[in-house]
C-alpha cells in the first residue's frame, strides 16, 4: 500500500510544517474549537472546504454528504447543526453545492445506481418542484447547472426550516444561513444571495413559534 504509505508521509511533513509556522498550534487546538462557519457541502473529493475558502483546522466545523442534502429527519445533520450552533456558536450555516455535482447529474438520470437512488429522490423532489423553470432551459449541462443553484436554495430553506436554527433566532444568537455554489472549473465560490437571518424570512407554516 504505497499509496496509503505517502499519506503518513505527508501527514509529518504537514503536521512539521504547521508546528513551524505556529508553535503551539496543534496544543491550541487541543484545548477547544471554536469556529465561526458550519459548512454543509457535498462529499465530492474536489470540494475539500477549508482548502477551498483557506481556512486552517478548527476553523470550519463540516457535515458534507451526496449532493449537500439536508433532510427533515436526517439525525446526522441535525446532530451537526445542533452541536455547531447550540454548543460552538458557530455564526453562519453555509450550505455549499457545485456545478458539475455527480449527485445532482445521477437524480437527473435514469440509470440505476442502487442504494443512492433513494437518497437522490430528494434532489428529483427539488425538480419536481422547479420543473417548469428547468424544462424551459436548452441544453443539458445549463439544466444541470441550475439544479445545483436550486438544490442549494432548497437546503438553505431546510436548514431554516429546523427547530435548532430557529431556536437560535428566538434566543437572539446571531445566524445566519447561507448558499454558496463553488464551480469546479475554475475553482471560484460564488454567493447566491440567499443569505437568511431571521424566522420572519421563512414562510409561516415553517416557522415553529
Ligand atoms: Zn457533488
Amino acid at each position: 500500500m504505497k499509496s496509503l504509505q505517502a499519506c503518513f508521509e505527508a501527514n509529518r511533513a504537514w503536521a512539521a510544517r504547521m508546528r513551524e509556522r505556529e508553535p503551539g498550534f496543534f496544543e491550541r487546538l487541543l484545548h477547544a474549537q471554536k469556529p465561526e462557519l458550519l459548512w454543509i457541502g457535498c462529499s465530492d473529493s474536489r470540494l475539500p472546504p477549508d482548502q477551498v475558502v483557506g481556512r486552517l483546522p478548527g476553523e470550519i466545523f463540516v457535515h458534507r454528504n451526496v449532493a449537500n442534502v439536508v433532510v427533515h429527519t436526517d439525525v446526522n445533520c441535525l446532530s451537526v447543526l445542533q452541536y455547531g450552533i447550540e454548543v460552538l456558536g458557530v455564526r453562519h450555516v453555509i450550505v455549499c453545492g457545485h456545478y458539475g455535482c455527480g449527485g445532482v447529474k445521477a437524480a437527473m438520470e435514469r440509470t440505476p445506481l442502487g442504494l443512492i437512488d433513494n437518497w437522490l429522490r430528494h434532489i428529483r423532489d427539488v425538480y419536481l418542484v422547479n420543473r417548469v423553470e428547468l424544462d424551459a432551459i436548452a441544453g443539458a449541462k445549463a439544466r444541470e447547472d441550475r439544479l445545483c443553484e436550486l438544490n442549494v436554495a432548497a437546503q438553505v430553506a431546510n436548514v431554516c426550516h429546523t427547530t435548532i436554527v430557529q431556536g437560535a433566532w428566538a434566543r437572539g444568537q446571531p445566524l445566519t444561513v447561507h448558499g454558496w455554489v463553488y464551480d469546479l472549473s475554475d475553482g471560484l465560490l460564488r454567493d447566491l444571495d440567499l443569505a437568511v437571518d431571521r424566522a420572519d424570512q421563512i414562510p409561516p407554516m415553517f416557522r415553529v413559534r
